[in-house]
């Protein structure tokens, strides 16, 4: 059996499992956004489940596949054992591939080059060769004879802000763990090729990865993205299982991997963080947020502050479809925190730390990634680049601060200076109601 066979007999499965009670749609903050709010739910899921069949859905059951924002608040609201996540994506998957027809590959080629292309070059405008070479290493590296205790697989998109990714490797290996790292564009989960209908290509990238992860040997299998593992959990990994009958391979969360040996970790959070500290919580994996507060609660004198605003989407980025719900959501967000007096707002996911970190200079207190709070603690630093880049006012400033990394890796400027527009690092959207300008 092939991975487009594994994908159609498992659509065939989600839609026959599915009742079309519709409680999923009800639960999902993303229909108002979408303009689906008043649609009549079984009617939605009826083209849901026609879309898993091949078919042409409705109009209301696409814009749903194409708004979902992996939340999750679905999973727990359907009472029949159905991932609503799951098969929302798979609907999603069915539906590209019957618009796009034979230019899904063209249009999968295309997401992925632009990707690997900003992940490259803005991951060299902030690292020399060395450290990337640590970060990135080609697949076919020679390996230490014994399998380390853990590998890390980093996505790619996580490359924009390195310093989080040498962060956790630092944490790794304070830990006293031994590690192998799978990471960059030649690590693909394969999302990109999925989200534009390629089957095939996805199924390609995403188990070749698999194979790479699993070959290191090591323990414990962990990863940084909440998409790639999303990408994994839902698709490549019961594919490979529905491929191979083998159902042993399991990606662990590093937060989780964390939390699980919190008392390793809080032996290493020796110095005091004396800041008040929300968080920017995403609901798609509710474990890793549980595992984060857990984390900095173990951090001396840190007072962890809950706001209570919604939350939506996997990472930021995942609101993109709706940017109106997306600046609300935001500036709800900086609003609590401000009047709750927080010196900090930690980021956990990557993806949002692109998205918010810029906009430190115009609220009342910091904004940091999780892991520099627990370098701090431990007494490591990794300079954020890509926020110091970002909150340049002209790409023309970004590329004189990296022109001794652009000649040394050999990068074109032109191309630099296009993929700093592109990926909105020079973009600063500051829009929004919430600003303040005094910083704590
Ligand atoms: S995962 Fe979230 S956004 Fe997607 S369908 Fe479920 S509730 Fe809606
Ligand atoms: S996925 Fe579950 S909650 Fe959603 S319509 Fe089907 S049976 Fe109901």
């Amino acid at each position: 059996m092939d991975f487009g066979e594994a994908l159609n007999i498992r659509m065939d499965e989600f839609a026959a499992a599915c009742t079309q009670c519709g409680k999923c749609f009800e639960a999902c903050p993303m229909t108002g956004p979408a303009g689906i709010g008043d649609a009549e739910p079984k009617m939605v899921l009826s083209g849901i489940v026609d879309l898993l069949r091949g078919n042409a859905g409705n109009a209301e059951a696409e814009s749903w596949a194409s708004a979902c924002s992996s939340s999750g608040y679905c999973i727990e609201a359907c009472d029949y054992g159905v991932n609503p996540r799951t098969m929302v994506r798979l609907a999603h998957f069915a539906s590209t591939r019957l618009r796009d027809g034979d230019a899904v590959k063209g249009n999968a080629m295309k997401s992925f080059r632009a990707m690997a292309k900003s992940v490259r070059v803005i991951s060299r405008l902030q690292l020399d060769s060395e450290v990337i070479d640590k970060l990135q290493p080609p697949p076919g590296r020679s390996r230490p004879q014994t399998s380390p205790d853990v590998s890390f697989y980093t996505g790619c998109n996580a490359h924009k802000t390195p310093h989080i990714l040498i962060l956790c490797l630092e944490v790794i290996r304070a830990m006293g763990f031994t590690y192998e790292v799978v990471g960059g564009p030649t690590a693909c989960c394969g999302v990109f090729q999925f989200l534009s209908g390629d089957g095939e290509t996805s199924g390609r990238a995403g188990l070749s990865t698999l194979r790479q992860i699993d070959e290191i040997g090591a323990r414990e299998k962990l990863s940084w993205c909440p998409s790639c593992q999303s990408q994994f959990d839902e698709i490549i990994i019961p594919n490979h299982e529905k491929m191979t009958g083998d159902s042993d391979f399991a990606l662990t969360p590093f937060f989780i991997f964390l939390e699980r040996h919190i008392d390793q970790l809080e032996k290493l959070l020796v110095l005091p963080v004396r800041k008040r500290v929300a968080l920017n919580e995403r609901p798609g994996y509710p474990g890793v947020v549980r595992a984060v507060k857990r984390i900095l609660q173990s951090i001396p004198e840190l007072e962890f502050v809950e706001l209570n605003v919604p939350r939506a989407g996997l990472m930021s980025n995942y609101l993109t479809v709706a940017p109106k719900f997306k600046d609300e959501l935001r500036e709800q967000e900086f609003k609590a925190a401000a009047d709750a007096g927080v010196t900090t707002l930690a980021t956990i996911f990557h993806a949002c730390h692109r998205e918010l970190c810029h906009f430190e200079e115009r609220v009342a207190f910091e904004i940091v990634n999780v892991m520099e709070l627990i370098g701090q603690s431990m007494g490591v630093k990794a300079e954020d680049v890509y926020k110091r880049l970002k909150m340049m006012s002209e790409v023309e400033a970004m590329m004189d601060d990296c022109s001794d990394l652009l000649s040394r890796h050999g990068l074109d400027p032109n191309e630099a200076r296009d993929v700093l527009l592109a990926d909105q690092l020079a973009a600063k959207p500051l829009q929004g109601r919430f600003v303040e300008n005094d910083r704590r």
